[in-house]
């Protein structure tokens, strides 16, 4: 585990790239000799989101340079009979910055309940990872005018972790309807749950704590996102598996 592991995060831009289940040796190798050659000239940080088996890929690839990299996921417990789960420990020794934990594709598909996703993020800050706490309300939560209501509700459980652990982690607000289907919220939706985040983080002496947009994140909408003074950077899936295109949002 490094210092800047267990740091306190700070409002720097931050664009991190989610592969989700994407990618072979061949493809990877590619892709992160991309990335490596461009991190000199991308601002703030930048880093994937692999899936478990190139971990010592990206490892390899990576290290020593400017883009870090992390998992999509990981286990609540920390050792046992938990068959094909991958705790926080086995990750840091891969060299992982972040774990993504709550992806809404964790939660629709495998039934990931919010409490399961504060205790997946507070293995992971045990193990000295950065958890990226992904929420969001799917489209016909947004139409009912509850969008701020299930935003707090996923919230609530990561929220009583405290201050101390909220300053350790990564929020970020990826609204379900958004997410790979080419319609990205509108920099003054996003901007608005974001807002309600930050005041909510405010009042619990965690200001500092970075807020993510995720959802068909592209290079054409990154830097409208990025001009909203509550978004601090972006969550990126479809758009991360395309170097040039990762590495102009990143730049935006
Ligand atoms: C994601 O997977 O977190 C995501 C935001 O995907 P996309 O950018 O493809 O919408």
């Amino acid at each position: 585990m490094t210092t800047a592991d267990t740091q306190v995060q700070s409002r720097a831009r931050l664009v991190l790239g989610n592969w989700k289940m994407h990618g072979s040796l061949a493809e990877n190798a590619a892709l992160l000799a991309a990335l490596r050659a461009a991190d000199d000239a991308v601002q703030g940080r930048i880093g994937v989101c692999v899936p478990f088996p190139y971990l010592a890929q990206a490892q390899q690839a990576l290290q020593g340079s400017a883009v870090a990299w992390g998992a999509q996921d990981v286990s609540a417990h920390a050792k046992g009979a938990y068959t094909g789960e991958v705790s926080a420990a086995m990750l840091a020794e891969f060299g992982c910055r972040w774990a993504l934990v709550g992806h809404s594709e964790r939660r629709t598909l495998h039934g990931e309940t919010d409490r399961a996703v504060a205790d997946k993020a507070a293995a992971a800050l045990a193990a000295g990872l950065v958890p990226v706490v992904c929420v969001g309300e799917s489209l016909a939560e947004r139409e009912g005018g509850d969008t701020l209501g299930i935003i707090q509700r996923q919230l609530e459980p990561v929220l009583a972790l405290g201050a101390d652990a909220l300053a350790r982690m990564v929020l970020a607000y990826e609204p379900v309807w958004a997410i790979g289907t080419g319609r990205t919220a509108t920099p003054e939706q996003a901007q608005e749950v974001h807002r309600a985040i930050r005041v909510t983080l405010d009042g619990l002496g965690a200001g500092q704590v970075q807020v993510l947009y995720g959802g068909s994140v592209k290079a054409a909408n990154a830097a409208s996102l990025f001009a909203m003074p509550d978004i601090d950077g972006a969550l990126v899936g479809g758009a991360s598996l395309v170097a040039e295109e990762f590495l102009r949002i990143a730049a935006a």
